[in-house]
């Protein structure tokens, strides 16, 4: 659930260039989120389903989830390894000692961590996760709108998303994302972004309606692990030792609610673990 937020002419603009809207119909997940109403939104994009949406942005949700809550954000851990009863973390801020472990990022990037000789890795490379190439593109004023959002199962963008249509937003530009089909990401996949952007701007603008060179901002960024193929299939899995737990949506289902489902599942675990210590 990620917002890109950037300057344009000296306005600060959002681009959800992430999830682009989540479901709600577990029941116990619309439970979960009726503190936090106030950061959610519906998109009115014509779908039956309601489509919700975190606003301003969809980072606001998880960010209205975490309030309160002690987190250290943009500390990457680059290597892990256990230290008696303890796990020791290697961080950019310095080493991170705990007694319990949660890894919630994709499975790939647990299985760099863990290791390729953990019991757990070759679950978690078995599952494939295709990557996902995104541009964001504004262009000025108020275009026509030819749809808020449009999938296509042959084209190389296989989602367009009208994002300042989104409730919430700020208005004066038409702000689009654009997703590049698993086939098309994973044949661009290593290209710069910068050369991405320019590559995706014109399929965005035939689709659209507007000429390319009247685009007043557009760039891409690299999802590379994006959507899991077929999922685990449980909520979470925890190894043997019973101090470390891994989740994410790559357990049930690439998308939002599976993921908190996932983290709610896991979350339940730990604390029975702890409650029974
Ligand atoms: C392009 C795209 C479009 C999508 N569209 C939709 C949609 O329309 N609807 C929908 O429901 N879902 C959609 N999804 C899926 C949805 O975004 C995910 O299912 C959900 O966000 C996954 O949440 P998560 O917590 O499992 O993982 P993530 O949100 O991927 O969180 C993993 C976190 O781990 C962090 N991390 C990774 N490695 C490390 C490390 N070494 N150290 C520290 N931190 C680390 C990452 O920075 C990240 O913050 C989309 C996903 C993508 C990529």
């Amino acid at each position: 659930m990620a917002t890109r937020r950037v300057e344009i002419a000296g306005t600060t603009y959002g681009f959800d260039h992430g999830a682009q809207y989540f479901t709600i119909r577990d029941p116990e997940f619309r439970h979960a989120l009726l503190p936090v109403m106030g950061a959610i939104g519906v998109w009115a994009d014509g779908a039956g389903e309601p489509s919700f949406v975190g606003q301003p942005g969809m980072s606001s949700l998880p960010k209205a989830l975490a309030d309160g809550l002690d987190i250290h954000q943009g500390v990457e851990i680059t290597a892990l390894r256990r230290a008696g009863s303890a796990w020791h973390l290697e961080s950019g801020s310095g080493p991170i000692l705990a007694r319990h472990l949660v890894m919630t990022m994709p499975a790939p990037q647990a299985s760099r961590l863990l290791g390729l000789d953990h019991p757990l890795s070759p679950s978690l490379d078995s599952l494939g996760i295709a990557p996902c190439l995104t541009l964001m593109a504004a262009f000025p004023g108020e275009l026509p709108r030819p749809f808020i959002h449009l999938s296509s199962e042959t084209e190389p963008l296989a989602w367009i998303a009208q994002d300042s249509s989104k409730p919430g937003r700020h208005a004066g530009l038409t702000r689009w994302v654009a997703q590049a089909s698993p086939d098309w990401s994973a044949a661009h996949l290593d290209e710069l972004p910068e050369n991405l952007a320019v590559r995706m701007l014109p399929l965005l603008a035939a689709a659209i309606g507007a000429e390319p060179d009247t685009a007043v901002y557009a760039a891409a960024h690299r999802w590379r692990y994006a959507r899991v193929a077929t999922p685990l299939g449980e909520p979470y899995l925890r190894a043997d030792d019973s101090t470390l737990w891994l989740g994410g949506d790559w357990c049930l289902g690439a998308r939002v609610e599976a993921a908190w489902q996932s983290g709610t599942a896991l979350a339940q675990s730990l604390a029975r673990h702890l409650h029974a210590a």
